[in-house]
C-alpha cells in the first residue's frame, strides 16, 4: 500500500511517497521558493537516488503538486504508474483550531474547518488547502487524511494549561488560547521513547524536546500532553533560530512606538530577524554557532548560553507540574544531531537527576538511551520522522 505524504509550507511543498508494506520511501520531493523568484523543484526517486530538477517560476503549491504527480507517473523507476496505484494521501495540517483533537478524513466538513483555521496559520493551512483541492479534482475518490500539528495538544492540555491571562472574551470569541505545535514529533518520541525503554508510554511521564530551527517542549504524562511551551503561534517558548521565543509582550508595544514600526514589520523582526541570529548577528545555523563558540566568538557564546538556558528552564518547568519524571527525550536537527549542545543542556540539569553518560552522547541520530545507567531520569534521543508519522496516521484512517 502506497500513500502520498504532503507537507505545505509558506513557500515550500515537500512531499514523500511511502510503501507502507514495508515503511520504505520511494520518492522524496522539495519545492522551494514558490511563487518565485527562483521557484525550483527536485524529485529523488530512491532507492537509486536518481534526481530531476525542474525550474518553474512562479508556480503555485498545486502546480507543483501536479507536476510531481506527472514526473512520478512518467518515471521507469516508480512503481506508480497512475493515481490509482496511490491508496491515500497524508497531509500535514498546521493548525486545526479547537476542531480537531486527532488526525481526520478530508471531507467537505473538514476542508472547510481547516480553511477557517487559517487565521490561526495563514502562512501555512491555504496552501495545504489548495494541494488538497487540486489533489481531489485529479482524484476525486483517493481517500486523503488531515494530520494537524495541533491535534495531540488539543487532545490533552487541560484549561489551565492553555488558557491565557486575559479576559473571558479575547478565548471565547477570537479564540485566542494555546494550541501549540509539532504534535506529531511529540507524540512520537514519547511512543518511541517508551519503546527504547521497553515500558507502555500510559505508564510513562515524559519531557519531549523538539529542538530543531523552531522548537517546543512538551509535558507528556501517561501518552497525552499536559502542557506545551508554543502558544497562540509558534512564536512562544523557547529561543529559536529566528524567533524570539517567550519575552516580555511589553516589549512589543515599546518597541512599535518608539520606531513608530508597522505590525507587519514588528512581526518580522520577532519571527524572522530574533533569536540565535540576532544574538549571534552570523547565523541561526547551531554548527556555525557551535564553530563561532569554540573559536572564542563571544557572540556565538551568549547566543549558546542563551538558548541553553531557554531549554533548561522549560525541561525544568515541566519538572515542576508533573508528578514523577521518568525520561526526557531530545529530537529534531539540533537534538539528534549536536552532541555538544546536548552536553551543555544536560550539565545543567544533574541536580534534577538527569545525567547524561559523555559516551553516549556521541555521534548523531539513533533511537537509544544516553543517561547513564544510575541516572534517576533517563535522556534519550529519538530520531524524528514526521513523514513516516504522517503516513502511519493516514494508514490508520483509510
Ligand atoms: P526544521 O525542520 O525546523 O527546519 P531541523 O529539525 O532540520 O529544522 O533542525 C535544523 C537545526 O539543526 C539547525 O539549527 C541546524 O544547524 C541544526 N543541526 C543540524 N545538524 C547539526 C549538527 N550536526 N550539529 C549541530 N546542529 C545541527
Amino acid at each position: 500500500m502506497i500513500i502520498l505524504v504532503v507537507n505545505a509550507g509558506s513557500s515550500t511543498l515537500k512531499c514523500q511517497l511511502i510503501d507502507m508494506d514495508n515503511e520504505e520511501c520511494l520518492m522524496k520531493s522539495n519545492a522551494e521558493r514558490i511563487y518565485g523568484p527562483g521557484t525550483f523543484m527536485n524529485v529523488t526517486f530512491l532507492p537509486s537516488k536518481n534526481k530531476e530538477h525542474f525550474e518553474m517560476e512562479g508556480a503555485s503549491h498545486a502546480d507543483c503538486l501536479s507536476k510531481l504527480l506527472e514526473t512520478i507517473f512518467a518515471s521507469d523507476e516508480c512503481p506508480v504508474n497512475s493515481i490509482e496505484d496511490i491508496a491515500g494521501a497524508g497531509n500535514r495540517i498546521v493548525s486545526g483550531g479547537e476542531y480537531f483533537d486527532r488526525s481526520a478524513l478530508v471531507t467537505d466538513d473538514t476542508l472547510e474547518k481547516v480553511k477557517i483555521c487559517g487565521e490561526l496559520a495563514p502562512l501555512h493551512n491555504p496552501h495545504a488547502a489548495a494541494c488538497i483541492e487540486a489533489l481531489r479534482e485529479v482524484a476525486p475518490n483517493l481517500p486523503q487524511v488531515l494530520v494537524f500539528d495541533t491535534a495531540f495538544h488539543i487532545a490533552g492540555l487541560p484549561e489551565k494549561a492553555y488558557r491565557y491571562a486575559l479576559p473571558e472574551k479575547y478565548y471565547s470569541e477570537y479564540k485566542i488560547r494555546r494550541y501549540g505545535a509539532h504534535g506529531t514529533s511529540h507524540k512520537y518520541a514519547a511512543e518511541k521513547a517508551a519503546e527504547v525503554l521497553g515500558k507502555n508510554v500510559e505508564d510513562l511521564n515524559i519531557i519531549t524536546c523538539h529542538l530543531g530551527s523552531g522548537g517546543s517542549v512538551s509535558a507528556v504524562e501517561g501518552g497525552r500532553c499536559i502542557d506545551t511551551t508554543m502558544g497562540l503561534t509558534p512564536l512562544e517558548g523557547i529561543l529559536m533560530g529566528t524567533r524570539t521565543g517567550s519575552m516580555d509582550p511589553a516589549i512589543v508595544t515599546f518597541i512599535m512606538r518608539r520606531d513608530n514600526c508597522t505590525l507587519d514589520e514588528m512581526d518580522d523582526l520577532m519571527n524572522k530577524k530574533s533569536g540565535l541570529l540576532a544574538i549571534s548577528g552570523i547565523s541561526n545555523d547551531m554548527r556555525e554557532l557551535e564553530e563561532g563558540a569554540i573559536a572564542g566568538n563571544e557572540k556565538c557564546r551568549l547566543a549558546l548560553d542563551m538558548y541553553n538556558r531557554s531549554v533548561q528552564k522549560a525541561i525544568g518547568s515541566f519538572y515542576a507540574i508533573m508528578p514523577r519524571t521518568d525520561a526526557v527525550v531530545v529530537t529534531a536537527g539540533i537534538g539528534e544531531n549536536s552532541e555538544f549542545t546536548r552536553r551543555e543542556i544536560f550539565e545543567g540539569l544533574e541536580h534534577m537527576g538527569m545525567i547524561v553518560d559523555p559516551e553516549k552522547n556521541k555521534g548523531r541520530g539513533g533511537d537509544r538511551v544516553i543517561s547513564a545507567d544510575d541516572s534517576p531520569v533517563k535522556v534519550l534521543i529519538i530520531s524524528a520522522d514526521e513523514e513516516m508519522c504522517i503516513a502511519r496516521e493516514t494508514m490508520a484512517l483509510i
